[in-house]
């Protein structure tokens, strides 16, 4: 797994970037926009679609698939160790980093077996007529957290989202850094992840890139100002509201596909939109994230034939 997280880093990420620009101006036509390190098909008529995902699927039956992880933890080393696993915390370093969080719970089999895992590279994607994302954030009291893994905003009700005539409740938001998910190879600095949920229990997740580089975020200040460095830490500064609108970037141009929680039980079915244009933060802001969040990113996962498509 760390093998992975580094070829596609490093190796896979630069020659991507630079085999992947070539298409970039057909997309522009048709979209009216692209991204520089992605590469920009035409959607298929939709029957041929779902035929190459049915050719996906039987190419990795669940069938074999079982065999194959029942076989390997016979002879996983890990596995005669799994009582002592199981009082292990999930985290990004040493024994509950990324690549054991399937063996630290039964609940956490998805995060080994899962065919449609997030966080993923996305280098090449489909452009398809996707409905536009109507947001709808109001402001809410600033509710703060630092949950050990990560900085997290709660949000009030009566905020949402709405693609496809389907409505999202935002619930929360937080940050990772580096990015998680990479385009064309390349991550950003941080990442906001506003996480909605839609009354039949569909989790929806935005992400919002973020570089450092900029000039000082009002958006970002505000939440700094109350920022919570140890586990466990929760501020609700009295009379301080904020609105998550006020961390987007102007257009909504989006990649869309089918994901999961990046972070344990890695559950499956996650409706992913990663906003293709970037935020900035000043290095001081940044910084004050990294001084207390050291790293908080799982590696990219395969993609295993998921199709991403392009929205806005
Ligand atoms: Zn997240």
């Amino acid at each position: 797994m760390m093998k992975l997280w580094t070829s596609g880093l490093l190796v896979g990420g630069a020659l991507m970037a630079s085999s992947m620009s070539s298409h970039a101006s057909d997309a522009q036509g048709a979209m009216g926009w692209s991204h520089p390190n992605v590469t920009v098909e035409e959607a298929a008529p939709a029957p041929h679609v779902k035929s190459t995902a049915k050719e996906a699927a039987a190419a990795h039956p669940m069938v074999s698939r079982h065999h194959e992880s029942v076989k390997e933890s016979k002879e996983n080393p890990h596995r005669d160790m799994s009582s002592f696993h199981h009082s292990i915390h999930w985290g990004y370093t040493g024994i509950g980093a990324p690549q054991y969080w399937g063996d630290l719970k039964e609940d956490y089999v998805l995060c080994k077996e899962g065919r449609q895992q997030s966080p993923i590279d996305i280098s090449a994607a489909t452009i398809a007529s996707l409905p536009n994302m109507q947001v709808d954030y109001q402001a809410t009291p600033l509710d703060i957290l630092n949950n050990g893994h990560a900085i997290q905003v709660n949000y009030a009700a009566g905020s949402s989202i709405t693609v496809a005539g389907k409505n999202y409740k935002l619930l929360q938001f937080h940050f990772h850094s580096p990015s998680e998910h990479t385009i064309g190879g390349k991550s950003h600095d941080m990442v906001a992840h506003l996480v909605h949920k839609a009354d039949d229990g569909q989790l929806a997740v935005i992400g919002i890139m973020i570089d450092g580089g900029g000039s000082e975020n009002a958006f970002i200040g505000k939440l700094w100002s109350a920022f919570p460095s140890a586990s466990g830490d929760h501020n609700t500064p009295e009379g301080v509201e904020i609105n998550v609108t006020d961390l987007l970037p102007k257009d909504l141009n989006h990649f869309n596909y089918s994901g999961s929680l990046t972070t344990p039980p890695c559950s499956e079915g996650v409706n992913w939109f990663v906003l293709s244009a970037p935020v900035q933060v000043s290095d001081a802001q940044l910084q004050q994230f990294r001084s207390s969040i050291f790293h908080d990113a799982r590696p990219v996962q395969p993609v295993n034939g998921r199709v991403v498509r392009l929205g806005n």
